[in-house]
């Protein structure tokens, strides 16, 4: 009650009252009237009920004088209407009546009066009753003051509780809604009592049901994952010591099945007034599938998807920690082996991507398998691998472990009814060359893998700082290359082709010459196989064919011979294989003017082996332009002899390497003369290169040879040698 509001007092507090005389005795309203007056009460009169009634309710009086006998309306029925009136029933009455009225005054009494007064009555007593019985009612008064304003603020708290209640209702209903909805678990830490609440979910989250888990903090931090406890542990702490605002935590538990779950947990605390955290309470919610989807990007990042293996991003970054670590502890050396597998492209382009794929996935497995489980075996891309080893004792045992995995690679390997032999090249370069960057490490490896291709493949190669040098020489002649069209630094070379059996000349094969700015005259093996992998070759080869058609016109037309002389021009697969080849040869003669019979393509027997299948078409339609067909370097590329009858080929060249050791042993000639039957049988030409020696020369016209080339006759002459020659032939 002291903290309600203090009631405004009532005016009449503050004055006597205003009082009602009502009596059918004018005399004694009159007298009484005065009296009151006198003592300072405001007063009216009525002669009768009636009037009383009626005054009573136009006026506000505090007090009521009603005498009891009255004629008409007596004091009884008055009192009767007023206490059954709601607006007059607060009203102070004290009836006024005779000695004899007893039982009256009784039943006014009874019906309400306040207070009664016996005729003739003493003004003194009087008033002391009617100041009794004003104070009554204004104690009464204000007792129902307070008590409406009690009841109206009581009314008004309970309507602010009930909303406020409602409102917490509906808030908690949403949490839970939310939390069900969240799949969260809920916690609450009593950390004074050190008991904790596990709300069912949460408990649910790891396996278990209600009544499986207690209410000890122990119950669950026993079960955090020993790598996140001390995290937790310290998060929680800096929570409690508010030095953060609240507590969240990604960590792993352990779940009734074995198995880690990650768990998203939040909370907050509540601080006694001494900054004592006295309770936290907070969700727990899964986040295994979240985290188990970062770490699929992260691992997709960096891996190769095909083996697995780690790619050249975590490649780079293991060898950068290798490097740092080499500065901190100088004996920890390292190495990285950089392999390529031979010839996998062959594979992959005749037996399909399928198979490439599973040679591939073949190679890591096998990789893996022959090094420790602290190396790292990456895959860069295509058939390229790398591997860190690391540490190393000596550099002996890179190349134990490199020869240890070309033994590895090198078993047949059965994929999808074929049986692969493959074999790899393999670069290494040591950290003891004191490298600072891991980019430079792998490109030296590799610049030493190339070299091991450069040696006849399926060897390794140890990297040293010349091949560096050459690696650069090899990039400033790739520059110059692509500009050696454009400053016609070609120059075509013409070595003749002769009958055996006569010395006659019947033609000349052109044979490019580059001549370099700065290093002179190149010959084809310095830089034709940098302007295939450059991508130059195809534009070189178009140069080749026109300039040597063109000058076989021009010396056709200048010095007639009879019968004509005809132009061997090389064609590399990578020409042949071109779908506008037919288009473009016909192009050539055209604008030429050469006869196309006068036209000799080489191909080798490796570009034959090489396109398999495609061979036939694309060798029909050159023959249907009427130009004729050589197989080069023939022997070398060990194809069947057997099925040499199915291209339509006119001309079959003997490789130098069989003509050179005609002399040596007796094999070889029976080699020789076995191809040269065959092609006769074939009804073909048969040309062998390299003839030096006039013995070489002897023999081949002994086995019925029907055409050479070589330097016994002439080297590849210049333009204007060649010209001095055809001169004297014509003489
Ligand atoms: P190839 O087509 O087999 O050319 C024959 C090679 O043998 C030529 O070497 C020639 O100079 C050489 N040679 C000729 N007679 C003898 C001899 O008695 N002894 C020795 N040791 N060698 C002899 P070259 O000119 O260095 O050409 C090498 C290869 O380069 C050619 O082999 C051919 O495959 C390629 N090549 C040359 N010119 C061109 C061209 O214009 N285009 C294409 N695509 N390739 C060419
Ligand atoms: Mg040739
Ligand atoms: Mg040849």
């Amino acid at each position: 009650m002291n903290n309600l509001p203090p009631v405004q007092p009532d005016v009449a507090e503050t004055q006597p009252g205003h009082i009602l005389i009502v009596d059918d005795q004018e005399v004694l309203r009159f007298l009484l009237r005065r009296e009151l007056a006198a003592l300072g009460y405001t007063v009216d009169e009525a002669p009768d009920g009636h009037t009383a009634l009626r005054m009573l309710r136009q006026r506000k009086f505090d007090l009521v004088l009603l005498d009891i006998m009255m004629p008409d309306l007596d004091g009884m029925q008055v009192l009767h209407q007023i206490k059954h009136d709601p607006d007059l029933r607060d009203l102070s009455v004290i009836v006024v009546s005779a000695d004899t009225d007893l039982d009256h005054i009784v039943t006014c009494i009874r019906n309400g009066a306040d207070d009664y007064v016996f005729k003739p009555y003493n003004i003194i007593l009087l008033n002391a009753r009617i100041n009794a019985s004003l104070e009554r009612k204004r104690l009464h008064d204000r007792e129902r003051r307070y008590q409406r304003e009690l009841e109206r603020i009581v009314a008004e708290r309970t309507a602010d509780l009930e909303r406020s209640q409602a409102a917490l209702r509906v808030s908690e209903e949403r949490y839970a809604l939310a939390a069900r909805g969240a799949n969260d678990g809920l916690w609450d830490w009593n950390i004074a009592a050190g008991t904790i609440y596990f709300s069912p979910r949460w408990k649910e989250m790891l396996g278990y049901a209600e009544d499986e888990i207690g209410d000890t903090p122990n119950e669950w931090f026993d079960r955090i994952h020993p790598d996140d406890r001390e995290l937790f542990e310290v998060r929680l702490m800096a929570h409690f010591r508010r030095l953060l605002s609240n507590f969240q935590h990604e960590y792993r538990i352990l779940h009734r099945d074995g198995s880690y779950r990650w768990m998203l947990c939040r909370g907050l605390a509540i601080w006694n007034d001494r900054g004592q955290a006295v309770r936290i309470a907070g969700s727990q919610t899964d986040i295994t599938d979240r985290k188990k989807a970062e770490q699929q990007l992260q691992h997709d990042a960096l891996h190769d998807s095909l083996t697995g293996l780690p790619n050249r991003v975590l490649f780079t970054d293991r060898l950068e920690r290798a490097i740092v670590r080499l500065r901190r502890e100088p004996d920890r050396h390292f190495a990285v082996l950089f392999l390529d597998l031979d010839r996998f492209k062959v594979i992959n382009d005749s037996l399909g991507h399928e198979v490439g794929d599973q040679l591939l996935i073949a190679a890591a497995v096998r990789l893996q398998e022959s090094v420790r489980p602290s190396d790292t075996v990456a895959r860069l891309g295509g058939d390229e691998f790398t591997v860190l080893l690391e540490p190393i004792e000596h550099e002996q045992q890179a190349e134990q472990v490199a020869e240890r995995i070309q033994q590895a690679l090198s078993a047949p390997l059965y994929l999808q009814g074929h049986t692969i032999v493959i074999s790899s090249s393999i670069g290494i370069a040591y950290s003891s060359n004191g490298y600072v960057q891991a980019s430079v490490l792998i490109r030296d490896a590799d610049t030493a893998m190339y070299h091991a291709k450069l040696r006849g493949k399926a060897c390794y190669v140890r990297f040293d700082p010349s091949m560096h040098t050459a690696a650069l020489a090899k990039l400033q002649l790739e520059q110059d290359l692509r500009l050696a069209l454009e400053h016609n630094e070609f120059r075509l070379f013409y070595q003749p082709i002769v009958l055996l059996r006569t010395g006659a000349i019947v033609g000349f094969e052109a044979l490019i010459r580059w001549q370099h700015p700065q290093r002179g005259l190149l010959s084809p093996s310095e830089f034709l196989p940098l302007a295939e992998e450059a991508g130059l070759i195809v534009p070189i080869t178009w140069w080749v064919l026109e300039e040597a058609c063109s000058q076989m016109q021009r010396w056709r037309e200048q010095i007639p011979t009879e019968p004509g002389l005809s132009i061997s021009v090389n064609l590399p697969g990578r020409v042949f294989t071109q779908p506008e080849l037919i288009e473009r040869l016909r192009h050539v003669l055209d604008q030429t003017g050469l006869p196309p019979q006068y036209l000799k393509l080489e191909i080798t027997e490796h570009t034959f082996i090489e396109f398999g299948s495609l061979t036939n078409n694309l060798l029909a339609g050159i023959r249907n332009l009427g130009i004729e067909l050589c197989i080069d370097d023939f022997g070398t590329g060990y194809s069947s002899l057997s099925y040499l009858h199915t291209f339509p080929v006119n001309v079959l060249k003997i490789d130098r390497s069989f003509v050179s050791r005609l002399g040596e042993k007796s094999g070889q000639g029976d080699i020789v003369q076995t191809i040269i039957q065959l092609a006769r049988n074939l009804n073909m030409e048969v040309v062998a290169e390299g003839i030096e020696t006039p013995e070489q020369f002897e023999q081949l016209k002994q086995l019925a040879c029907s055409h050479g080339q070589g330097w016994l006759f002439a080297p590849a002459l210049s333009e204007a040698e060649a010209q001095a020659l055809i001169c004297t032939i014509k003489a």
